[in-house]
């Protein structure tokens, strides 16, 4: 009788190699999925021994790329960096948010107890860099505008973050210019030098105003429903 050997390479998921999932930098969506080849020994064309790896990879389990190993570090690093950049960019609006409307705040000479909830509920929302917050919240009730800090912190803004990142800030300091009811002067005059600091057109001064009253009649309206 005859007895039919050789060899065959048969594709393995590697079970304990995690999946790297939706990072298909081919389709950006599947899931890489590491792979190996090994050879097997088989007789009569079953495999029966397993023989050495020939190769390990990733394959992407939508679009079917492969890719060699290393794309797991590469792939990790880019990762690092997006975090890394959005926590930067997170420090730099949290930083310019709360200088922006403490400064709003102040510079009409009294200091609104609804000003300070809108800022505390602001700086609640970034838990993480409380403490910091309050004592850039606390330099500027003080200082104001003293060594032109406040602009410092929308300078850093601007080259960091997008202009709809910027209009944001802007539109939560004029959240505070408008928690004591009535928009002073000053606080126009300060508002569109906001804008001109974070480069946008100081026209953008009554756009901003009437997002915010239009807002502000959503809620009413709302609340009159309920
Ligand atoms: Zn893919």
């Amino acid at each position: 009788m005859f007895i039919i050997f050789g060899t065959r390479g048969i594709k393995h998921t590697v079970s304990e190699s995690p999946v790297l999932s939706n990072s298909c930098p081919n389709c950006n969506d599947g899931n890489l999925v590491n792979k190996l080849y090994r050879r097997w020994f088989t007789l009569f064309f079953i495999p029966v021994i397993p023989l050495d790896t020939v190769d390990r990879f990733y394959e992407c389990d939508r679009c079917k790329s492969a890719y060699n190993e290393s794309i797991k570090t590469v792939l990790q690093r880019s990762q690092e960096e997006i975090s890394e950049n959005q926590k930067r960019a997170t420090s730099v609006y949290a930083k310019a948010l709360v200088a922006s409307m403490t400064h709003m705040s102040v510079v009409d000479g009294n200091f609104a107890p609804e000003e300070e909830r809108e800022i505390m509920d602001a700086i609640e929302g970034f838990p993480e860099m409380k403490d910091e917050l309050m004592a850039i919240h606390k330099n500027v009730k003080v200082n104001a505008n003293k060594d032109n800090q406040v602009f410092d912190f929308l300078n850093s803004a601007r080259s960091e973050l997008s202009s709809e990142a910027l209009i944001n800030i802007l539109a939560q300091a004029a959240v505070v210019l408008l928690a004591d009811g009535a928009i002073e002067k000053e606080e126009e005059t300060l508002m569109k030098e906001y804008l001109i600091a974070c480069g946008l057109p100081k026209e953008m001064y009554q756009t901003l105003i009437d997002k915010l009253k239009q807002k502000d009649m959503t809620e009413i309206k709302k609340e009159q429903l309920n």
